[in-house]
């Protein structure tokens, strides 16, 4: 799918899911409810580890013209009132995600930069029970796994073969 293919795919998922759920979501949180906090809201729920200016393209397919401050400052707000969760993988930009409070995990491809959830080893958060906690009162375990995805992966072995079957290297 194009870019704008899935802009206007994801506009229109917006229309239809910026309801009721969101705003009491945002008044729940002691904000007031404005388009652009709908519609940021709605996009990063909608996609998961969005960056920045992805979610700029889908807030502004669906409002119009839209500044990247607007944006910028409605993904800080949203961030500090505990609506969504900022994660930013070493050499990568910065992502947002509407799961939130449960210290989930991440798994990111070193390659393509694919990232997806990895729930806590065992039970809800034991990462927060560290080994030694020097006294700290902790509330948050970042845990980073790196790897390749199941595409890097296809992809590279297929080239293999290709280049083994060719017999020269690519
Ligand atoms: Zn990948
Ligand atoms: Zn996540």
């Amino acid at each position: 799918m194009s870019r704008l293919d899935w802009f206007k795919k994801t506009a229109k998922t917006l229309r239809v899911a910026t309801g009721a759920g969101y705003e009491r979501t945002l008044r729940v949180a002691g904000l007031r409810v404005t388009r652009p906090r709908l519609a940021v809201l709605a996009a990063v729920y909608a996609h998961p580890h969005a960056t920045t200016e992805s979610i700029i393209g889908v807030v502004r397919a669906d409002l119009g013209e839209v500044s990247h401050q607007a944006v910028y400052d409605v993904l800080h707000a949203l961030t500090a009132a505990g609506l969504l969760r900022r994660i930013e993988p070493a050499g990568s930009v910065a992502r947002y995600e509407s799961r939130i409070g449960d210290n989930h995990h991440h798994v990111v491809c070193r390659e393509c930069g694919a990232i997806a959830d990895v729930d806590c080893a065992v039970g809800s958060a034991p990462c927060l029970s560290a080994s030694d906690d020097h006294g700290f009162l902790i509330d948050e375990a970042e845990v980073v796994y790196w790897g390749r995805c199941p595409d890097c992966v296809a992809e590279r072995s297929t080239a293999k073969g290709n280049s083994e079957r060719g017999g020269r290297r690519v």
